[in-house]
């Protein structure tokens, strides 16, 4: 029900003042009257709607309003005023309506015509009042979210702002206007050049501005403010003004550099990890195609860590690796090397250090004109360890082995380079403490090995001797099945090959495109086969490499599938798996996008060690990312492997991605993962990668499965039947 209005009736007549009152409680007002202001003093009433005063206590110098105490009558300021005057005053009507009075009344017995004015006024002013408490959320919702408004008026340069505004900029929020100058003097000299030439642009070709600013902000804090703008134009179509919006970004960006550092820094020595140095070294292999120089990768492995970790203990043991580290950036030093930043790009031509998991580093040459030179910095390398580490208050010696890979002449990509290094440090390894090795690309036994199996593999097709193993994922929280992921196997001469071997070689040789399309084929086949008999899969993904998408378009052989299986399009998903840096990039995406129109389901794989940055993720038109199983592998290993994974988790929800933990082997480690947020998992724990037939035995398994994440079951007694069953088919 809406509430009376209430009327403050003051005027010395008391003979029409009570008249009036009685007329207008009958039209159902709420009145308070009295002969004069002071009269209220005493007992003063709410605020009312509308104060009915005498025209000539207005007009002569607001008289009326001075009797009153201050307090009370700063109450009155904002209430709308009708004066009442007598016929013949004109003037003081006058006064009184220059001074703010809302309305006025020949002072008559004509109630119905008060009432009518009354009502009006009232009306009035209870609409200016939702304005004013409209226009207060806003600013608050405005200072909540950083966010402030402003029109800028390129005649005057004058910049018109909201509180908010103001208040990003660090302005008195009181004013209502600032100087362009006053504005540039909040904005560091470097971006004042970009900043005029971005306005400019915007006002002479009625463009919208967009673009973001450092300023000094309030109390002078660093602030990286968004600005957007439209353009308003007059009939001649010239700007006006432009008219945007203000936001500080300075939280978001932060968040952004902290993840990207996260997922490309090693939280242990901050030192760039695999992920990182993939990618730096990929640009040094595209640098040095263009120099016509070598790239060198050593991989380096402390000798008996094991045994520090056990004398010492784990936290001397993360101490010797910080030290080690520190040493090697050290050393390196004349080379100039990279520390671990978050932010990619440019060139890469300094020496990089980089973390690998456990006790290893790795150390990328980006420009190599000899061999020798790097001979040189590896015995170097080898050498500095000779010096004693202090360590939990004791000396400690710590030694190690190298393993050196040159590109292009073991490798032409970062990941071959680094695997070829590793297989070099194996080798050094072999001969004893503090040995460096080369890789020596195998002779002619491994090329004939390796040609015979490749040989085979380009037989295995039609030989039918590939086939799938299907693993599902799970929607923990629901204790539902996501779909299932399709693994390839070849059966061959007697053995199962997993994909490990065989997949890079098929990369390497093409091969990889035609047993993408079969992979694709017989997933779907499969799936037709699970829905006739009546089994329900929700979907099946399939593995493809970024080598696949640059070659040809998929759509049209997921589009043959689904046409020829009857599925929907959703039931097919597409795991991008990233084996190298993708080259056409345009093309990957353009083909992406033909399966994403056609209804397919796309997701990155193995991320967080592939070579996804953030402004890729952000540009491929993908909906999942199935985290890397060495991220789910830090969970309950360390504070920091756990704020990695959580980072990584908070990023895919901040890009609206779904997110499925890979590799997931316990129940400890799917606790912290629903604990950080990610409901969706596969691994072992789970399922193992099964033949087709297993399948629905494996999906009855799930719900008591996720019961046992859950807490609400006791571990079943280890299944030695089933896991040799698996061991067989894996
Ligand atoms: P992926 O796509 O990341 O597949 C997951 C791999 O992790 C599988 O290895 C699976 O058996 C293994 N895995 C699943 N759960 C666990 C767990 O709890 N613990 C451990 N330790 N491992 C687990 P798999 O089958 O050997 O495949 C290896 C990789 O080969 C795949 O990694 C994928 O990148 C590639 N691959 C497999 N099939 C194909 C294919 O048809 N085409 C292409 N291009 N690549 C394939
Ligand atoms: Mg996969
Ligand atoms: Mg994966």
């Amino acid at each position: 029900m809406e509430q009376r209005a209430t009327i403050v009736l003051v005027d010395a007549d008391a003979g029409w003042r009570g008249a009036a009152a009685g007329a207008l409680r009958e039209c159902g007002y709420e009145v308070i009257a009295c002969a004069s202001m002071a009269g209220l003093a005493g007992d003063p009433p709410p605020v009312p709607d509308l104060l009915i005063v005498d025209a000539a206590d207005i007009g002569a110098g607001a008289q009326a309003l001075d009797t009153m105490p201050r307090h009370l009558r700063a109450r009155f300021d904002a209430v709308p005023r009708l004066v009442l005057a007598d016929v013949h005053d004109e003037q003081a009507i006058g006064r009184a309506l220059v001074r703010g009075a809302a309305d006025f009344f020949v002072r008559s017995t004509h109630w119905p015509l008060l009432a009518a004015r009354i009502d009006r006024l009232c009306r009035m002013a209870r609409v200016q009042r939702e304005l004013a408490a409209s226009h207060d959320r806003l600013a608050k919702a405005h200072a909540l979210a950083r966010v402030g408004t402003f029109d800028f008026d390129p005649k005057s340069l004058t910049l018109h702002g909201s509180t908010g505004s103001f208040a990003i900029l660090g302005f008195d929020a009181l004013r209502a206007a600032i100087s362009a100058e006053e504005f540039l003097q909040r904005v560091p000299t470097e971006h004042h050049e970009p900043l005029a030439r971005a306005v400019d642009r915007a006002i002479r070709e009625a463009e919208p501005l967009a673009l973001e600013l450092p300023v000094s902000g309030a109390g002078g804090r660093a602030t990286m403010m968004r600005i957007a703008a439209e353009p308003l134009c007059d009939a001649e179509g010239r700007v006006t003004m432009l008219r945007g919006v203000i936001r500080d970004v300075t939280e978001s960006r932060r968040a952004e550099q902290d993840i990207e550092r996260m997922i490309s820094a090693d939280p242990l020595t901050g030192l760039p990890n695999r992920n990182r140095f993939l990618a730096l070294c990929s640009e040094a292999i595209a640098g040095a195609q263009r120099g016509g120089y070598g790239v060198a990768v050593m991989a380096l492995d402390l000798d008996r860590f094991a045994q520090i970790n056990e004398s010492l203990g784990q936290v001397a043991g993360d101490e010797v690796l910080c030290i080690v580290g520190e040493r090697l950036v050290r050393d390196l030093g004349p080379l100039r090397c990279r520390p671990g930043e978050g932010e990619g790009g440019g060139t890469t031509d300094g020496a990089v250090l980089a973390r690998l998991p456990g006790d290893r580093f790795a150390v990328l040459l980006p420009r190599v004109r000899e061999p020798a030179e790097v001979s040189e910095v590896v015995q170097a390398l080898v050498r500095g360890f000779g010096r004693p580490l202090m360590v939990a208050g004791a000396e400690c010696f710590v030694s190690c082995c190298a393993g050196v890979a040159l590109y292009p002449r073991d490798g032409e990509t970062a990941g071959m380079l680094l695997s070829r290094a590793d297989a070099a440090l194996a080798d050094a390894k072999r001969r004893g403490s503090q040995s460096v090795a080369w890789y020596a690309r195998p002779p002619d036994v491994h090329g004939r090995a390796r040609l015979k199996l490749l040989s085979g593999l380009h037989k295995a097709l039609e030989r039918g001797e590939l086939s799938l193993r299907y693993q599902p994922w799970v929607d923990v929280g629901s204790g539902t099945l996501g779909g299932v992921e399709a693994l390839a196997r070849w059966q061959h001469e007697g053995v199962s090959v997993p994909p490990v071997q065989f997949v890079a070689l098929a990369e390497q040789s093409g091969l990889i495109v035609p047993i993408g399309e079969w992979a694709i084929r017989e997933a779907g086949r499969q799936m037709r086969a699970w829905r006739d008999d009546g089994i329900r899969v929700p979907k099946v993904a399939i593995n493809i490499s970024t080598i696949h998408f640059e070659r040809r378009s998929l759509a049209e052989t997921a589009r043959e599938v689904i046409v020829e299986h009857c599925l929907e399009p959703g039931a097919l998903e597409i795991e991008l798996t990233e084996s190298c840096m993708v080259r056409d990039f345009d093309r990957t995406l353009q083909a992406l996008h033909e399966l994403r129109d056609l209804g397919v389901e796309l997701s990155l794989d193995d991320f967080g060690i592939g070579y996804s940055s953030l402004s890729y993720l952000t540009r491929l038109p993908i909906g999942k990312l199935k985290v890397d199983r060495s991220f789910v592998r830090m969970l309950g290993m360390s504070v920091e492997g756990e704020a990695v994974v959580r980072a990584i988790i908070a990023l895919g929800r901040s890009l609206r991605l779904q997110l499925v933990a890979e590799g997931v082997e316990t129940v400890a480690q799917a606790r912290a993962l629903l604990a950080s947020g990610c409901d969706a998992m596969q691994g072992f724990l789970f399922a193992r990668p099964v033949l087709p037939a297993r399948l629905p035995e494996v999906i009855r398994r799930i719900p008591e499965r996720c019961l046992l994440v859950a807490g609400r079951t006791t571990p079943a007694p280890p299944d030695h039947a089933d896991a040799a069953y698996h061991g067989r088919l894996q």
